[in-house]
């Protein structure tokens, strides 16, 4: 009997892969990310066993409590808002952090990835729909920060991320419309290759408009008992 988690996984890849083929080229890559709060580390892994290979972390502390009990071979990227006295604790074993919302993080970021003696991949958070409860860069403030963070060393911007207001195709097509602007811009020290958008509620959307990241909770591990 198959699992509740890999019935998940084989269902979201079936709706992943109709969507790339209608909308994407067929050599583009769509990675599922398993967004790991609250769930535990042998539930993790299951989703590991079924080919997941990718995991997103929003909480330090959780992080921390539970990676030394997840599967080895699977990349964390770090997915959640993220204070800089804690960048510290996370530096060394995550392989991006995609949250990036301010220049002060991308410094402290910068800072602490030279004395680990490392390059940090970033993404840069865009707030897209430009709602006061969210963070992230708002879109017109986007280029003058692409460009003072591409100056920093330790840090590489390798694309965007965002959270748009549910439900609204009008934000996946702005999102989608400002990646291609940004990338056509060829910073120097910027490789403008991941848009990592799309979640348990519209990630089938978010393939039509470009997403190379999909960051998945709810529908691979179900319904959180609590919401964070
Ligand atoms: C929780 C979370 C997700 C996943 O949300 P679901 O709706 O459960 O798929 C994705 N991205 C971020 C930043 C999150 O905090």
């Amino acid at each position: 009997m198959m699992s509740e988690i890999s019935e998940n996984i084989r269902r979201i890849s079936f709706e992943i892969e109709e969507a790339k083929a209608k909308y994407r080229k067929s050599d583009e890559h769509i990675d599922i990310m398993a967004v790991t709060k609250t769930v535990e580390p042998e539930r993790v892994n299951e989703a590991i066993e079924c080919g997941l290979s990718l995991l997103g972390e929003n909480r330090v502390q959780e992080y921390i409590s539970k990676k030394d009990f997840y599967d080895k071979s699977a990349d964390v990227h770090f997915i959640g808002s993220l204070q800089t006295n804690k960048v510290k604790y996370i530096i060394d074993s995550v392989s991006m952090i995609q949250s990036v919302d301010s220049l002060k993080l991308a410094n402290e970021i910068d800072r602490q990835a030279k004395k680990h003696n490392l390059v940090m991949n970033i993404l840069l958070e865009v707030n897209i729909g430009e709602e006061i409860t969210k963070g992230g860069f708002a879109p017109q403030a986007l280029d003058e920060n692409i460009f003072e963070i591409s100056k920093l060393e330790n840090v590489r911007i390798c694309g965007l991320m965002t959270i748009p207001p549910p439900n609204c195709e009008k934000f996946l097509y702005k999102m989608q419309k400002l990646f291609i602007d940004k990338k056509a811009k060829k910073y120097d020290n910027v490789t403008m290759d991941i848009l990592s958008m799309g979640m348990s509620g519209d990630y089938v959307e978010a393939v039509k408009y470009g997403s190379n990241i999909v960051r998945l909770g709810t529908a691979i591990f179900g319904k959180r008992n609590y919401p964070i």
